[in-house]
C-alpha cells in the first residue's frame, strides 16, 4: 500500500510502498484511512526535530490525526462494522501499564513508556489502510464524518477546557484563547458552545485571512489587548513562551491558565499574585478517550459551515508541500489518502 515515511537515519521524507497491515488478534480492526491532518507536530517530525521509530526499525509513518472507515473486524469485536467511519485515540498503554494507562487514561501516563501513533515507537497513519484494537477506535456519525478530521485536535482543547470550567470556583463568564491557529480557533468555539464569552489574541493583524474567519464565526478577535483586561479562562494556545507569559497578565482572580503550546523559554509569574488571587496554572497534553469521544459529539453541535471553513483538502502527493509551506489562510490541512 502507499505511504509516507520519515527515514530517520538518512533524514529523508519518502513516499512508496510498504506492507499491508494484517488483523492478528480478535480484537483488532482493519481501517482504510480516508483523510490526515497535518499539524505542527508533523512539521517538528519532518524537520526530524523528535519523533521515534518503531522498535527495531528506522523509519516511521507519520500522521496522528486520522479519519477512517472500517474494512474488517475480528471476530471478537461487537461494536464496529465494515463501512463505520472511525477516529482513532493517538496514544497507546506503557508496558506493563501503569496505574494511569491500567485505568484507560493514557494521556496521564505516569511511565513515560506509552507510544504515539505517528510520532513515537508507532506508525501513524499517512497510509492507505492501518489495524487498531477497537478500544482505540472512536465511532462517528456517518453526517460529521467530513468534519471528523478535526475529532483528534479538538479532544486537546476539549480535555483542557473541560478542566478548566471544573476548577472555576464561581463559573466561567469571559475567556481568552492565545493564538488563532487550528488548536486556538477551536477552542474558541468549543468554549462558545459552553456559552462562555470568548476573545481570540493573536499576532496576526485583523485584515489576515484568519482573523476575518475568526470574526465571521462570532468570536471577537483582538490583534491587541488592552491591558487591564481580565478573563476567567485564558487558553494559551501559541506555542510561545514569551506569548504565554504576556497571556498570563490578562488572568482574573480566580482566574485558570491552561496552557496548551507553551514553547522554550523563560519568564516570570508572580507567586504572590498567584496566591493573592487564587489562581491555577495547569498543563495539558494529548486526550483521553473521553475527550476524543466528546469531541465528536460537539462536532455535530458546531456550525458545520464555520468548521467546513477550517479544513483544506489536497492529494498526499503534495505532501511535502503542506508541511514545510501551508497556506497562509488555512486553520487544517488534510491530506486525501489515495486508497
Ligand atoms: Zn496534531
Ligand atoms: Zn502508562
Amino acid at each position: 500500500m502507499k505511504a509516507v515515511w520519515l527515514d530517520l537515519v538518512s533524514r529523508r521524507i519518502v513516499e512508496g510502498d510498504v506492507p499491508e497491515p494484517v488483523l492478528e488478534s480478535d480484537s483488532q480492526v482493519l481501517i482504510r484511512v480516508a483523510e490526515t491532518g497535518v499539524c505542527g507536530t508533523d512539521r517538528e517530525l519532518a524537520a526530524f526535530r523528535f519523533g521515534e521509530a518503531p522498535p527495531g526499525e528506522t523509519t516511521l509513518i507519520p500522521g496522528h490525526e486520522a479519519l477512517g472507515q472500517v474494512l474488517a473486524v475480528g471476530a471478537g469485536v461487537a461494536n464496529l462494522k465494515p463501512g463505520d467511519w472511525v477516529v482513532p485515540t493517538v496514544r497507546r498503554a506503557c508496558v506493563p501499564p501503569c496505574r494511569a494507562c491500567a485505568r484507560y487514561r493514557r494521556d496521564l501516563c505516569v511511565s513515560g513508556g506509552y507510544a504515539e501513533r505517528g510520532i513515537f515507537r508507532l506508525h501513524g497513519y499517512m497510509a492507505e489502510r492501518a489495524v487498531d484494537y477497537a478500544d482505540d477506535l472512536i465511532p462517528v456519525p456517518e453526517a460529521i464524518a467530513d468534519l471528523a478530521v478535526l475529532a483528534e485536535p479538538l479532544s486537546v482543547v476539549e480535555k483542557a477546557i473541560e478542566k478548566a470550567v471544573r476548577l472555576h470556583e464561581e463559573g466561567v463568564g469571559r475567556a481568552l484563547v492565545l493564538g488563532a491557529g487550528p488548536i486556538g480557533f477551536l477552542a474558541a468555539l468549543a468554549l462558545q458552545i459552553r456559552g462562555i464569552e470568548v476573545a481570540i489574541h493573536s499576532a496576526e493583524p485583523t485584515a489576515h485571512p484568519k482573523a476575518a474567519k475568526v470574526v465571521s464565526a462570532g468570536i471577537r478577535y483582538c490583534a491587541a489587548l488592552n491591558s487591564a483586561e481580565a478573563f476567567d479562562v485564558v487558553v494559551e494556545a501559541t506555542g510561545s513562551a514569551e506569548a504565554a507569559f504576556a497571556g498570563f497578565r490578562h488572568l482574573g482572580p480566580g482566574g485558570i491558565y491552561a496552557v496548551l503550546g507553551g514553547g522554550v523559554g523563560a519568564g516570570h509569574i508572580s507567586f504572590l499574585d498567584l496566591i493573592r488571587n487564587n489562581q491555577i496554572v495547569f498543563g495539558s497534553v494529548n486526550a483521553s478517550p473521553e475527550s476524543m469521544a466528546l469531541a465528536v459529539t460537539d462536532l455535530a453541535r458546531l456550525d458545520r459551515r464555520v468548521l467546513e471553513g477550517i479544513i483544506r483538502r489536497a492529494p498526499l502527493a503534495d505532501f511535502r508541500r503542506t508541511i514545510f509551506d501551508p497556506p497562509r489562510d488555512t486553520f487544517k490541512l488534510v491530506h486525501v489518502m489515495p486508497g
